[in-house]
């Protein structure tokens, strides 16, 4: 059973093994920027990488996961210009940019445990590695990498010829465009390595230099901390689609250019999470459109929204194993209904099993586990996977295999499928509707008993929680004050 992932680098598919042929895999994954809460498009990808992990580890490799916390502020725009994203969110919330950081750090990674994402090895925050990324920038300086201009470091991308390789770029036609904002740039494929602070005004961060205060270029913080913790060349290096044509391409550039040695040996890449828009047609009508999700535009969820609709996280953890992660997912509120039903049978079904697993010993259990680990180990192919499991649990294998097996898949799925599913009340602007209702229930019996003191109570306990009601001949309807 061979392990065989999808590779960006070659446009293949490859056998995985690791550099040194050890059981030991260095990855790296590309995390948050922290300036506001990650939506579910951000959380599919860092689930999908959450699946690659546990997959890893069934095969028996060990991983050392190192994922960043961008805490400082890189520009709004990919070409090294615009607003610093985290003043901005400082600006919006009236906090420090620290403040911020630590807000939205804690608050991403309770987003990552309710998905029952695995704890990484190691969380790495880019403001604690500002003396790597400088030592980085300056190894580069020496090597003759870099060139200086009035506004900061810049990394000279013609000096490395492979750099269109990667992406496919057609750097002929990027770098003659006239479109892109060049600055001083000698080319529109360099990039900011480290960028000095405005002379007229005091960054809310920013550190000494041997070229002066200032502050790091945002693709310097990845190489310099996945260098630090797996070594030189990594095994794995995972993050979103987005990321293929500048991010990643650059800190291939950069690191190669410092090392001399390959950066990552397979590059992985999730797919994006797309949400619909009406878009309105010439004719006047309109038509459902899917677009990526993004922090900028269009619908904007967070796991928090998805709680308050009623929806247990670990449903959208099962919405995302429906598709594979290459392909694009288009999120609609029936889909992850259609999920939350699908998680709530499989649960029904499990839970009369759990308790009862024994070994797995009968030929047709043991072949449902290698096809599972062959779907698994086939590119991550958790449909398949999933499919697998359903078609295990209808079969005619007895109940304590069925156990087993039910455990021993989880170790991927990650649905907790050994505890009961937690349901979770639907609530409106943050209020729990359904307990709203029993409470309503409960006071229209203690009124037809003429039970007149309960039944205030009650009123007094809904008016706590800002509820307001109101009696009529069809019955008692409520609203929020
Ligand atoms: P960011 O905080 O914008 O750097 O994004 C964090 C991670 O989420 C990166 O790996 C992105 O590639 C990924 N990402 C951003 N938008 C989406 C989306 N709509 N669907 C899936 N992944 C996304
Ligand atoms: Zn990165």
């Amino acid at each position: 059973m061979a392990l065989n992932f999808y590779n960006t680098a070659s446009r293949k598919r490859e056998p995985f093994t690791t550099q040194d042929g050890s059981n030991l895999v260095r990855m790296y994954c590309c995390g948050p920027t922290v300036y506001h809460f990650a939506h579910i498009g951000n959380l599919r990808t860092y689930i999908f990488e959450d699946f690659l992990v546990r997959t890893l580890k069934y095969y028996g490799y060990e991983v050392n996961h190192i994922v960043n916390i961008t805490d400082v502020g890189h520009l709004t725009s990919d070409a090294d210009s615009g607003d610093d994203k985290m003043e901005k969110g400082a600006a919006r919330e009236g906090k420090t940019v620290w403040e911020i950081a630590d807000f939205y750090k804690d608050a991403f990674m309770a987003d990552w445990h309710r998905l029952n994402i695995q704890e990484p090895t190691r969380w790495t925050r880019a403001t604690d590695h500002i003396k790597e990324q400088i030592e980085l920038v300056k190894t580069l300086e020496e090597k003759g990498f870099t060139y200086r201009t009035s506004d900061g470091i810049y990394f000279d991308s013609l000096k490395f010829p492979r750099y269109a390789d990667f992406a496919r770029l057609d750097v002929e036609n990027l770098r003659s465009g006239s479109r892109i904002d060049m600055g001083e740039k000698r080319a529109a494929t360099d990039f900011a390595l480290w960028k000095f602070s405005p002379t007229d005004k005091k960054r809310a961060m920013e550190w000494d230099s041997p070229w002066g205060i200032g502050f790091p270029g945002w693709h310097i913080e990845c190489s310099a901390m996945a260098m630090k913790y797996n070594g030189p060349t990594l095994d794995i290096h995972c993050g979103g689609t987005d990321h293929i044509r500048v991010h990643h391409t650059n800190e291939i550039a950069q690191s190669e250019c410092a090392t001399g040695k390959p950066f990552a040996r397979f590059w992985m890449h999730g797919e994006f999470l797309r949400t619909a828009s009406e878009e309105k047609l010439e004719d006047g009508t309109t038509e459902q459109k899917f677009g990526k999700m993004s922090k900028s535009s269009g619908e904007f969820l967070t796991v928090s929204l998805l709680v308050d609709r009623g929806f247990n996280p670990l449903d959208y953890r099962y919405f995302a194993l429906g598709s594979h992660y290459r392909n694009y997912l288009n999120f609609t509120w029936e889909a992850l209904e259609g999920a939350r039903e699908a998680n709530k049978s499989l649960h029904k079904k499990t839970d009369a099993l759990i308790g009862k697993a024994t070994a797995i010993t009968s030929e047709k259990a043991l072949k449902f586990q290698t096809d599972f680990k062959d779907a698994i180990g086939d590119d991550l192919n958790m449909p398949r996977a999933l499919g697998i499991l359903n078609t295990m649990l209808k079969s005619d294998i007895d109940d304590g295999e069925k156990a087993a097996l039910v455990l021993d898949m989880d170790k991927i799925f990650g649905l907790k499928l050994d505890e009961p599913r937690e349901d979770f009340a639907k609530k409106q602007d943050g209020v729990d509707v359904a307990k709203i209702e029993s409470l309503i229930a409960e006071r229209k019996a203690a009124r037809d008993s003429k039970n007149w003191a309960e039944s205030d109570r009650i009123r007094d306990e809904l008016a706590a929680m800002n509820v307001v009601i109101k009696d009529s001949k069809e019955g008692t309807t409520w609203s929020l004050k």
